[in-house]
């Protein structure tokens, strides 16, 4: 430890004293030092089953103070959900990746890092950019430390992904940590820039932040029609309403896309009306769009670009059938 420097262990017992539940991460390192699932020896605090991180973050200062008795400077690890924290991240450009650059979108807006785009956001829909506890990162970005509302469910939110706030923005709440102040890695140390109190969080980030609710089923093709081209064709409208329905988090769009040059196949060889095929893909997409896994644009674009290619390959269903 160099002159200065505070002590490992008052860096947790501070951050436990707050009621932030703590727990070690690797000396100099962002991960736990504490076993992963994998290689649970199911002893000591295992013994009735694994306990990961954020069972095991602790306010509790006897448990702390053994925690970090050893010689070994563990960083501190701080449990976001259990805490009762939405950690807002704002992360920068990564000089040392040639990829991150940053989206022409907020180039033209004269911003270039997350800290920006909240900004925007904010200014979007007429607010202040939200002030609070803040932590800066060694590399720059800020951690805005929030009071999570009570009995909100808020979960980790990464990017522009899903209902993430937008590109370079992270979120932490439950299931996520942050490096706690204090802590030190090799680019430097996780420092304290505004200390004042911690804020709730603003409204109009808790909207943003709250899950969809999806909904349960696939409306499913409304057709009632009889005889073998209608069965044939209500059938093919199922199986693609249900492979986008169902489609893994990675597929969604191109599942999508898939379905629609299926259906668009069938619209260009006079099979199906495209206003019913279009129906159909919006209402299989409905529970990706509650989700936020794309924009209401974005599936319409992958809607048209698919039928387009389907209109090259038309499909008569007496061909098929
Ligand atoms: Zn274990």
């Amino acid at each position: 430890m160099s002159p200065g420097q505070i002590p490992m262990l008052a860096v947790a017992l501070a951050a436990a004293d707050r009621g932030w539940p703590v727990f070690p991460l690797a000396p100099g390192r962002k991960r736990p030092a504490l076993h992963g699932h994998d290689r649970c020896p199911g002893t000591g605090p295992c013994a009735g089953g694994h306990q990961g991180w954020e069972q095991r973050a602790t306010t509790d200062p006897d448990r702390i103070r053994r925690a970090w008795s050893s010689d070994r400077p563990f960083n501190v690890g701080l449990a976001c959900g259990v805490a009762g924290l939405l950690v807002v991240d704002l992360d920068t450009l990564d000089p040392g990746d040639p990829d991150d650059v940053v989206p022409p979108a907020w180039v033209a807006r004269g911003i270039g890092d997350g800290a920006g785009v909240l900004a925007a956001l904010a200014d979007d829909v007429g607010e202040a950019m939200p002030a609070t506890w803040t932590v800066t990162t060694p590399s720059g970005g800020r951690h805005l430390y929030f009071a999570a509302p009570e009995g909100e469910a808020l979960r980790n939110t990464s990017g522009d992904r899903g209902s993430g706030l937008g590109w370079k923005i992270d979120t932490r709440g439950g299931g996520g940590y942050v490096v706690a102040p204090g802590s030190i890695t090799p680019a430097g140390a996780y420092t304290v820039t505004d200390d004042q109190a911690v804020a709730s969080l603003p409204g109009w980030l808790l909207q943003r932040l709250r899950p969809a609710q999806p909904p349960a089923v696939p409306a499913g093709p409304i057709r009632t029609g009889s005889g073998r081209r209608d069965r044939y064709l209500d059938a093919a409208l199922r199986a693609e309403t249900a492979r986008v329905h169902h489609a893994p988090a990675s597929q969604r769009n191109a599942s999508l896309y898939v379905a629609a040059v299926a259906l668009g196949q069938l619209v260009a060889g006079g099979s199906l009306d495209e206003d019913e095929a279009r129906r159909t893909l919006h209402s299989a997409a409905a529970r990706h769009l509650a989700l936020g896994a794309y924009s209401p644009r974005q599936a319409e674009q992958t809607i048209s670009s698919g039928l387009r290619a389907g209109a090259k390959r038309p499909r008569r269903i007496e061909d098929a059938a």
